[in-house]
């Protein structure tokens, strides 16, 4: 569906939200608006502030609200995954939503979190899963959706993570080419992903001992504010490949825009929107 000349939204106008809260720091608005704009649809994209504990119901009343799709952060992934009436197999096997679509009447959880890291990493570091050996340092949600999609593209992961509880958990959904590691074991690694919050406050301890940093070693932060955290920065000092958190960003977006629209996303468009660099 074209969008109007003059940009105004009207009664054919199709809508699409960002629930969370905090909800005024997120990047999304502006990179699902360029994608719109890029492609000429009728589509608008806002940020919605829903208290923590009325994520399910601000879910549930999308279809009342006229919302095509959402995309939903923290702190109701979870709950929007009880709330919707089915779940993709992402989804279902990490029990948490960060997008949400509709098919007919139905709504469908669906979790492209993984996805967007596996695309970030293949475009920005050319490197392919398949056989990688990678070291996940967390065992949260973000971690978990990173674990998965690596394993399911073929890597074996190690989980290091200061309890062990949530690491064990994540192997036991990750599967068998997953573990529970220690720091030891971060020397045998090809790529490093940091999937802890540190490195989101100037005095944040590092995720890890850089004594363990090697030459062959790939570096990625899913942080992306800041652009460069400590451990980046360590990476950079040291001249290993590194990568920030934005690319997952964008490839998690880009995939909830195809899964709303059916349309391939316009990922150069998306970057650009947030000061990504893809050349
Ligand atoms: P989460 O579920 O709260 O998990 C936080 C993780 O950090 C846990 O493994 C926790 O370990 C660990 N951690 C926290 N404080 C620690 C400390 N002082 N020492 C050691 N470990 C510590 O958070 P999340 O949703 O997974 O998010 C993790 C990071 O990923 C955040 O920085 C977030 O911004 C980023 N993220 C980026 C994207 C993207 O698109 N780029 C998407 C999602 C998330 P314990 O289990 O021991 O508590």
């Amino acid at each position: 569906m074209l969008r109007r000349p003059e940009s105004v939204p009207t009664e054919s106008t199709r809508l699409a939200a960002v629930i969370g809260d905090p909800i005024t720091h997120s990047m999304s608005p502006k990179l699902h608006n360029a994608a719109f704009t890029a492609l000429g649809l009728d589509w608008m994209y806002v940020a919605c502030q829903v208290p923590k504990g009325q994520g399910g119901m601000a879910v549930s009343q999308m279809r009342q609200q006229g919302f095509e799709g959402l995309s939903v952060t923290m702190p109701h992934k979870a709950e929007a995954a009880s709330a919707v009436d089915q779940l993709s197999t992402s989804a279902s096997r990490l029990g948490v939503v960060n997008c949400v679509r509709r098919e007919g009447d139905q709504l469908i959880g669906e979790n492209t979190d993984g996805l967007g890291f596996v695309q970030a990493l293949r475009s920005e570091m050319s490197l392919d899963p398949n056989d990688l050996r990678v070291i996940i340092l967390g065992a949260g949600g973000a971690a978990r959706a990173v674990a998965l999609a690596l394993v399911d593209n073929g890597a074996h992961v190690g989980v290091v993570n200061r309890s062990p509880k949530p690491a064990r958990e994540l192997v036991e959904i990750a599967g068998s080419q997953s573990s529970v590691a220690g720091a030891d074991d971060i020397g045998h690694a090809d790529l490093i992903v940091n999937a802890t919050s540190l490195g989101m406050n100037d005095d944040d301890p590092l995720p890890m001992d850089l004594d363990h940093l090697a030459d062959n070693h790939v570096i990625a932060d899913l942080i992306y504010s800041p652009k460069q955290t400590a451990l980046l920065r360590a990476a950079e000092d040291r001249g290993l490949p590194n990568m920030n958190g934005l690319g997952m960003l964008l490839h998690q977006a880009g995939e909830q825009f195809r899964l709303w629209t059916g349309l391939e996303p316009p990922i150069k468009s998306m970057a650009e929107a947030v000061g990504l660099n893809l050349e």
